[in-house]
């Protein structure tokens, strides 16, 4: 007979559904009043910081209403308040953007310069970041029941940090939530537990936090309910380590020891209050893992998963097959859109096709205006179903009217507020993990890399780039065709050495994924034989692309197209070792 529910089983359960419904609550309430509590949040923004340098620059001195603060205030890019951000990260501590004291910076996937962008953040952000957090399960738990009866085997991870020259830590703004007390000291909740102990996600070394990670979502794999990261490549970096380490995993757990590469004393500590000898678990794993396939491997060792927690939309959608293949199709649920800048919304129906996720901005976490092309900006409650626009954000931490750089669609409307589709980030061609590559990076990157071929006196007459995702970690490939007027062959290194050219020009990000995070595989590049590209155009052209028109494209994403490609490759060459790259951006460096 099951035992009988004891009476704080009780008070726990009623708390769980309480607490579902207030925040259920929360989320009607503020959709059905969108243009009021945006009206309020701008007024709060603007009455506050009436007095920063920033708002008096452009004429704003003491409170001013909406109409007006769209008058005056221009829209703007990173680029426009640089220099502003500088300021502050060389140590001017007058109230430039923000009436409150800037904590620290949270250091943008977004680039400037080829540096991440800097923004300035609040202590109380925190607040409203966690805030969006707390909507995510009550939302979830309508559709799946009974997640608060097991765990959430998510693999997160801290980044390094580096500090501006006035002593401001900068840092992604995951790893200032990880590290916040928010986070460290949350009370507990059925919904935030975890398989991880927070110290193997602090641990700042990735092969002993991705380790204990694992070690510590084995051992518990029957209370799994659910399972994630933030990425969908992080979380495909996750199964691929366990295909490379199972082995190492299941000594450890057979022998209930934790071997001696995990050196971190915190995170020995952490898993060994977790971990036991378990000779049957570790019999089972290793059966499951040495089986020829993995399809499925997900559903076998953690069986009651019921879902993948975990972003697919945007560039992440190219995972969604592998993602496929090692959950058996269980649901792939992407539950937010955030940014440093600023936390933006939730997806109210988180079951829904990864291609059908529409999120709904909370209209408290920040100011929202969209930019249609080519017209003037509007409200959040005034977008038009179907139509695409660019989001504007004004923030409590200081940024006014900022271009975010995110292409989203109204999908539909909860209440009054309108739920975003997101359809891309502006420019960017190429993306394995949090790397954002433009198209004019990409070109200066491949610029620096030609003149290698100078010597030899061939020249690239086209290229195109495709991420390839097929191997993991995923990697970018460069198609080159070239033309040959020399007599001397090209030796492989020299193109090795274009490879890394490449590497060394792109952004911090993309270098920080080879060097450090390792999320990034050797950049690849495919010779591809005369007369290629012309193909690549007939093709387009049989598609219907105009032939007065018609550009190559500086990536590609159509299998036929790839295929077309790949079908014509002479020889390939990869990134002999990984790009220079050091935490922090390179002037603060230069100054040490
Ligand atoms: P970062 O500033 O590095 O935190 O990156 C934020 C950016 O990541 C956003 O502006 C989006 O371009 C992207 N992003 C965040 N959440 C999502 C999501 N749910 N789907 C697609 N892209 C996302």
């Amino acid at each position: 007979m099951p035992e009988a529910p004891k009476e704080h089983q009780k008070a726990t359960d009623y708390t769980v559904a309480e607490n579902n419904k207030k925040t259920l609550e929360f989320i009607e309430d503020v959709t059905a009043k969108a243009d009021d509590v945006q009206k309020r949040v701008l007024a709060e923004i603007i009455c506050r910081n009436a007095h920063v340098e920033y708002l008096k620059r452009h004429g704003i001195n003491g409170n001013i209403d909406r109409e007006t603060f769209k008058k005056i205030m221009p829209v703007i890019t990173y680029e426009d308040i640089q220099p502003d951000i500088n300021r502050i990260a060389n140590g001017d501590k007058s109230h430039i953007l923000c009436s409150q004291p800037i904590s620290e910076f949270l250091t943008s996937s977004g680039t400037s310069g080829g540096e991440r962008k800097l923004m300035p953040t609040i202590d109380e952000e925190l607040g409203r970041r966690s805030l969006l957090y707390s909507l995510l399960m009550p939302v979830m738990s309508q559709f799946v029941p009974g997640l608060d009866k097991g765990k959430g085997m998510y693999f997160l991870f801290i980044k390094s940090e580096a500090k501006t020259p006035s002593g401001l830590v900068a840092r992604p703004v995951l790893t200032s939530y990880y590290k916040s007390s928010h986070f460290k000291e949350r009370p507990y909740d059925p919904y935030t537990n975890y398989t991880s102990p927070n110290e193997t996600i602090l641990c700042p070394d990735s092969y002993q936090s991705m380790y204990s990670q694992m070690l510590c979502g084995l051992c518990q794999n029957n209370q799994v309910l659910r399972v994630g990261a933030v990425f969908a490549s992080g979380f495909i970096r996750a199964i691929r380590f366990l295909e490379k380490h199972w082995s190492l995993l299941c000594n450890d757990i057979k022998t209930g020891t934790l071997n001696s590469q995990i050196t971190d004393p915190s995170v020995r500590e952490a898993v060994m209050k977790i971990l036991k000898p378990d000779a049957k678990l570790a019999d089972f794993i290793e059966q499951e893992c040495s089986r020829q396939s993995w399809q499925g491997i997900i559903t076998r060792l953690w069986p009651n998963t019921k879902y993948i927690d975990v972003i697919v939309t945007g560039t992440m959608s190219q995972y969604i097959p592998t993602l496929d293949y090692y959950s058996n199709g269980l649901p792939l649920v992407c539950t937010m859109y955030a940014s440093s800048e600023c936390y933006f919304g939730v997806n109210l129906n988180p079951l829904c096709k990864p291609s059908e996720v529409s999120y709904t901005l909370i209209p408290t976490m920040a100011y929202f205006e969209f930019l249609p092309e080519h017209q003037e900006l509007i409200d959040l409650v005034d977008v038009k179903l179907g139509q695409d626009y660019e989001l504007v954000v004004t923030t409590y931490a200081g940024l006014y009217r900022y271009r975010v750089g995110d292409v989203l669609r109204v999908a539909g409307f909860k209440n009054s507020a309108p739920q975003f589709t997101f359809i891309c980030r502006k420019n960017v061609v190429l993306s394995i993990d949090s790397d954002k590559t433009d198209e004019v990076e990409l070109q200066n990157a491949v610029k620096n890399a030609e003149s290698h071929l100078m010597p030899f006196d061939a020249r690239l007459n086209e290229y195109t780039s495709c991420a390839d995702t097929t191997s993991i970690p995923g990697h970018y490939v460069l198609y080159w065709e070239l033309i040959l007027n020399g007599s001397t062959p090209i030796p492989p290194s020299v193109f090795k050495d274009c490879c890394l050219t490449i590497e060394e020009s792109l952004n911090s990000v993309y270098r920080q994924g080879r060097a450090s995070d390792k999320s990034i595989g050797p950049l690849e590049i495919k010779i591809v034989e005369a007369g290629t590209f012309d193909k690549l155009m007939d093709y387009a052209i049989s598609l219907g692309a105009s032939m007065n028109q018609y550009k190559t494209p500086r990536c590609v994403k159509f299998a036929p197209i790839i295929e077309l490609l790949n079908f014509r490759v002479v020889s390939c060459y990869f990134s002999p070792k990984c790009p220079k790259w050091s935490p922090g951006h390179k002037q603060w460096n230069d100054m040490v």
